[in-house]
């Protein structure tokens, strides 16, 4: 299940694919994506769950024991009740020391694994995969770089940041529905320059709009890499508001978590 570590699928950039399920290969950056939905997975063991803390109504954290697997930052593991049960992939939100395996979960109506990692227990178990992924943000990295996410998308550079606290960003983009949607937004200020955009709720704390109308705003450097997760329409109007600012297509790299559905043109709510 494992990809050759290194930056690729970059936009704009054809390469031939891993062989492995990271759905890499693609074109286009709507297309990429670091798991096929619906996969059984087979090779990976039970993690007992430590807990289930309920954000909001629609997002949570679930912790589940490590038992030393390891991982680098932007990971994904493919999470399941069981061996040959639905899976799914979801990018680990902790530290590559942490002792517990994190996540952030958006709960999608009706989704079959949502619905079971909804249910959870402490106690119960989870059946957790071998790590797999190509987006590994920033990591050894010797030029300077930036985040942008909607959502959950924003699990990725949490593990970054918790990871590499002396590495860190220049700036991380984070773009939510509600102010309370944004988790793990007062670590992220202490560890980077946070720029938060809410869109659906006017405050006089806060930017009021879309994370991509913070593009404008950023300072750019020489050589700067933009690393991009969420929803593919915020990824592909960033990369788009990047490349008009004269940032490279081979600088830019994203991961896509979900896609908009009809009737859903606002990139900002993976
Ligand atoms: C590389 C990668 C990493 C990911 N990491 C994370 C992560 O860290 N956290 C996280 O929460 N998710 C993550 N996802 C998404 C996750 O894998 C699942 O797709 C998601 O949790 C839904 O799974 P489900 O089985 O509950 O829903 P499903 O049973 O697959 O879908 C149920 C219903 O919900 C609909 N639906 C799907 N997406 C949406 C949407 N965006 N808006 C509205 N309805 C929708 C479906 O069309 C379907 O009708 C990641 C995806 C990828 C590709």
């Amino acid at each position: 299940m494992n990809c050759s570590p290194g930056i690729h699928g970059q936009a704009g950039t054809m390469h031939g694919g891993c062989g492995c399920n990271c759905g890499c290969g693609s074109k286009k950056r709507t297309g990429q994506e670091g798991g096929k939905k619906g996969e059984l997975s087979s090779s990976g063991r039970f993690h007992p769950v430590v807990g289930v803390y309920m954000i909001t109504e629609t997002l949570m954290e679930l912790v589940l024991k490590r038992y030393g697997l390891n991982f680098e930052a932007g990971d994904c593991v493919m999470l399941s009740a069981g061996p040959y049960a639905q899976a799914r992939p979801y990018s680990i939100a902790s530290g590559i020391h942490d002792d517990h395996l994190r996540f952030l979960i958006r709960l999608v109506p009706e989704g079959q694994v949502t619905s079971f990692l909804k249910a959870l227990k402490p106690g119960d178990t989870v059946f957790v995969s071998a790590p797999f992924g190509w987006f590994h943000p920033g990591v050894g990295l010797d030029a300077p770089f930036a985040f942008v996410a909607t959502g959950t998308g924003i699990a990725p550079f949490l593990s970054y940041c918790r990871s590499y606290p002396e590495r860190a960003p220049e700036y991380c983009l984070y773009g939510v529905r509600h102010l309370h949607d944004a988790w793990g937004a007062d670590e992220l200020a202490r560890k980077t320059r946070l720029m938060l955009a809410v869109s659906r709720e006017k405050r006089a704390d806060v930017f009021y709009g879309r994370v991509t109308d913070l593009i404008p705003q950023i300072e750019l450097q020489t050589g700067m890499h933009f690393f991009l997760c969420g929803l593919d329409t915020m990824i592909d109007e960033v990369a788009d508001r990047l490349e008009a600012r004269g940032v490279p297509a081979a600088n830019i790299h994203w991961e896509v978590f979900f896609h908009a559905q009809p009737n859903q043109n606002e990139a900002n709510c993976s």
